[in-house]
């Protein structure tokens, strides 16, 4: 990231004063959020949260990336838009929500599918950090492509029943996306899940977004990632997550059951699971990246 701002402004410090008060969050820490360039890419619930926090944090610059319109049922998770803006494009409904909240984030609407030809002539490889939101691991592994290549954080967050699901990835200091994830093992059976209306309500989401940039202020106060990937369940009841499970890697898995965590289609914990985790070898994406801490 590049550092063109080296001071808040007054504005930006009366704004920031209650955060510029706690004790782990020093004006260093506010600046390199300032500095800090954030693409995301589908604009929905999940990005709500994600960019509700980046917002109110004080980020310097988001790049909003959807082809879709604001529809009324939307309207119980995805709350940066609202009813006069149905029918209106979401990065730029997005784009009016953010100005009334912090005028200080610079706020770029795109409206593009992002899919792989349109995916390179869209995204800035200088970006600090790429988020998408999408619900079809296909269009996620794009994405993914897009990270490694450039060695680009990137944030996979998402929601499944009543639980959520984060990690921030930086190949080649963890594993890619490729390496947990998206393993697609029966075309009739993704059909099913992608036709499907997921049941979603707001907590799962709202939670998963101050996990999710919990994480990426971790990075920007280290320069590195924890490696984790956090699972959390809201409820100790029964939750269909098999749309999660049903697509792990096999090293995904592996890793899983020597840290003790046996995913099934139900899950009825309650409370955070954390996994530690590890590039896969044979990962045709970032298998032959040099796994080296240093760099
Ligand atoms: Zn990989």
């Amino acid at each position: 990231m590049d550092r063109e701002h080296v001071l808040l402004s007054a504005d930006e410090r009366e704004r920031y004063l209650r955060q510029l008060s706690m004790a782990d969050w020093p004006e260093e820490d506010q600046l390199k959020l300032k500095n800090l360039h954030v693409t995301v890419m589908g604009i929905g619930g999940a990005a709500s949260s994600i960019i509700n926090n980046l917002l109110l944090l004080g980020v310097g610059k988001l790049v909003a990336i959807d082809q879709d319109t604001v529809e009324l049922s939307n309207l119980n998770r995805q709350f940066i838009h609202n009813v006069d803006h149905i029918g209106m494009n979401k990065a730029e409904s997005l784009k009016i929500y953010a100005r009334r909240l912090n005028p200080n984030v610079k706020v770029i609407a795109t409206q593009v599918k992002i899919d792989e030809t349109t995916i390179d002539e869209t995204l800035d490889p200088k970006t600090d950090v790429i988020i998408d939101t999408f619900d079809k691991w296909a269009s996620r592994s794009i994405v993914n492509r897009f990270a490694v290549e450039h060695k680009i954080p990137y944030l996979m967050a998402g929601v499944v029943s009543n639980c959520f699901y984060t990690a921030l990835l930086h190949v080649p200091h963890t594993p890619c996306l490729n390496c947990l994830i998206g393993r697609f093992q029966s075309p009739s059976l993704i059909g099913s899940f992608q036709t499907a209306i997921f049941a979603i309500n707001i907590l799962p989401i709202a939670a998963m977004g101050a996990f999710s940039i919990a994480e990426l202020i971790k990075y920007l106060k280290t320069g590195e990632t924890t490696n984790q990937f956090y699972f959390g369940s809201l409820y100790n009841t029964k939750q269909d997550i098999r749309f999660f499970t049903l697509f792990l890697s096999k090293h995904f898995k592996k890793i899983s059951e020597e840290q003790g965590i046996r995913w099934g289609p139900i899950w009825e914990s309650e409370g955070m699971t954390k996994l530690k985790l590890s590039k896969d070898p044979a990962c045709p994406i970032c298998g032959n990246s040099q796994f080296d801490e240093k760099n």
